[in-house]
């Protein structure tokens, strides 16, 4: 499934719960209604009241006239709410009650996506990747040494140290600390590896991580910037996500719209103090041929270095099956 497919699914999800939320309070409303029917005469005069206050409101009133129908409107709630008190229920029965207060499950909040929204895309997108089965192959415990062992000591101890970094980078992760890795090194290391055994960690734990190789992120963005594709907010998300991984950095379609954008969000995410693991077969020289100086030095001084030695382990994995 596509991160935009994600992020649909997920909105789905949020406004589901809303049409329950709805639904549910207005089978608690009739219930209520046949039970005490003195309350519907109260709901009337609460709707009345709040047309009255719309109508006044619309036709520029004096404050003190809505002042007055306010207290009206008050009485009229507390009268009901000792209703519901008196016939054994709760004083909030018929108020609405959503999963998520904060946005009223509608899964923004001034514009800007809730943090349940957040979450659910997190949820999906952890299911989604452990369908894949790249997520529950991809944990530190999985992460095997032994394709490092012909490796000159040096080079052995740095892919042992980038294995202890990450595991301690996962366990102690804040959404607020900037924090990030570079990781540098041809295909086939064991990148894209530690960074999933971090996004598994991170989303066990609850954070939102969003995980996706330069490529399709910026296909994405192009699509939605160009207006082929609407409806959702893809920038938004990359740039509010706890943990932004940035797979394969530098193997995208290089345009001015893709140069501009890998700008936009790797400067945002540092500005904004949110971390990021960026992934790349580039070397540093190439990151400054191709990006600029700027992004380099920002990349340089905001994130821990790592680097990955030895040969691609898919090679190595097919010809230990060969042999045996
Ligand atoms: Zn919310």
């Amino acid at each position: 499934m596509m991160q935009e497919q994600i992020y649909a699914q997920a909105i789905d999800t949020i406004r589901a719960r809303r049409r329950a939320a709805q639904e549910q309070q207005e089978q608690r409303t009739d219930r209520i209604r046949q039970e005490i029917p003195e309350t519907a005469e109260l709901e009337r005069q609460l709707r009345s009241v709040c047309m009255d206050i719309a109508r006044l409101i619309g036709s520029g009133q004096c404050a003190e006239q809505i002042r007055a129908i306010e207290q009206q409107s008050s009485e009229a709630d507390a009268m009901l709410r000792t209703l519901l008190t008196a016939h054994g229920y709760p004083a909030d029965y018929l108020d609405l009650h959503y999963t998520c207060p904060l946005c009223s499950d509608t899964g923004f909040v001034n514009g800007k996506p809730c943090t349940c929204l957040e979450q659910e895309i997190g949820r999906i997108s952890a299911e989604e990747l452990n369908q894949h089965s790249r997520l529950a192959l991809s944990s530190f415990e999985t992460f095997s040494m032994q394709y490092y062992k012909k490796l000159p000591e040096e080079q052995y101890q740095a892919m042992e140290q980038n294995l202890c970094f990450c595991r301690q980078y996962a366990a102690s992760f804040s959404p607020s600390v900037q924090n990030n890795i570079l990781m540098l090194g041809n295909t086939g290391l064991g990148k894209t590896h530690l960074s999933l055994a971090v996004a598994s960690v991170l989303l066990q734990n609850g954070f939102s991580v969003i995980y996706d190789s330069a490529g399709s992120m910026l296909h994405r963005l192009e699509q939605e910037h160009f207006g082929k594709r609407d409806g959702s907010d893809t920038l938004e998300l990359l740039l509010s996500c706890d943990l932004l991984i940035l797979d394969d950095f530098g193997t995208e379609f290089d345009t001015s719209f893709t140069r501009s954008m890998i700008y936009t969000i790797i400067n945002s995410r540092i500005n904004a103090g949110k971390p990021m693991i960026i992934n790349t077969n580039l070397t540093s020289g190439e990151i400054k041929e191709r990006y600029g100086d700027r992004i380099l030095s920002r990349l340089l001084f905001a994130s821990k270095i790592l680097h990955f030695y030895g040969k691609d382990i898919r090679i190595q994995k097919r010809a230990q099956q060969n042999r045996s």
